[in-house]
């Protein structure tokens, strides 16, 4: 069974002043423990799509489905990370990481022991004590990260989660988030503009195009890539030929300009 199946899923804004098309008739699988990237350019509907399937945002039409479940709503079988933290300050980086768990009230003593866990796997058992203040910026985002896993969610969203970071923070967090998520057969859908950290983390990329958003094109990672962690994996054969192509789908889009009308 899939673990996401969006059926002619289409989402319309509208305002006062007009309707945008910020997606139309996205069909899309992903299978469970499959690690997809949704990359395109800013505007092209990445962001209304992870909502869409989160179930934060109902579809103007179209079914989103979570193993084999339609959805309606936000489901504790999927898991959101958002590029921002969200940590709340005054509370200790454990108690930030157990509030999901609150929230579903699941708190107990095994839930804990996990989270204590991935506290841990995570290089932020020294610091359970802490504030968020306290920690730099990459320490957060594993947070957030432990949060979200916490819940032990079967599809995990993460929505551009390390584009605030510096680079090499960015290609460490990169290999410690794609093995974690392997060592527990995780699904995933990345969203990211980042083309190299697609490639590197994911088995699928999906290409979107803008007004409206739409699926450009569909790209498996080849196997040898795969395999490797992410920051290996840039220096496969291979890699940069990948790169070129989907720069390539992104610059014709770029080029026709105008696509906000
Ligand atoms: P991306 O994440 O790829 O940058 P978004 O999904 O955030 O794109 O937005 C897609 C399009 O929909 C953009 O043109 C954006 O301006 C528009 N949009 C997003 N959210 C809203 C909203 N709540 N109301 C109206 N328009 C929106
Ligand atoms: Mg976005």
């Amino acid at each position: 069974m899939s673990m996401v199946e969006l059926e002619d899923v289409s989402q319309v804004y509208v305002n006062a002043k007009r309707a945008y098309v910020a997606l139309e008739q996205i069909r899309l699988t992903v299978n469970p423990g499959e690690f997809v990237s949704l990359i395109g350019p800013s505007g092209c509907g990445k962001t209304t799509l992870l909502s869409v399937v989160s179930g934060l945002l109902p579809p103007t039409s179209g079914t989103v489905r979570i193993a084999g479940e339609t959805i309606w709503k936000p489901t504790p079988k999927v898991g959101y990370m958002l590029q921002q933290d969200y940590l709340f300050p005054w509370r200790t980086i454990r108690e930030n990481a157990l509030i999901g768990l609150e929230l579903l009230g699941r708190l107990d003593a095994k839930s804990q022991e996990y989270a204590d866990e991935l506290l841990s796997e995570m290089g932020l058992a020294g610091h359970r004590d802490r504030y968020p203040h306290q920690l730099s910026g990459g320490m957060r985002q594993r947070v957030a990260l432990v949060r979200t896993l916490a819940t032990e969610p079967e599809l995990l969203l993460l929505d551009e989660p390390f584009s605030a970071l510096d680079y090499q923070t960015k290609l460490q967090l990169e290999d410690l988030v794609a093995s974690m998520l392997k060592a527990r057969g995780k699904t995933a859908i990345l969203v990211t503009h980042d083309i190299s950290e697609a490639i590197a983390m994911s088995d699928r990329i999906i290409v979107l195009r803008p007004n409206p958003g739409r699926i450009r094109q569909e790209l498996e990672v080849p196997e040898s890539i795969r395999q490797a962690l992410p920051l290996e994996a840039r220096e496969k054969e291979g890699f940069h030929e990948l790169f070129r192509q989907l720069w390539g789908a992104f610059e014709t889009e770029e080029g026709k300009g105008g696509t906000d009308e």
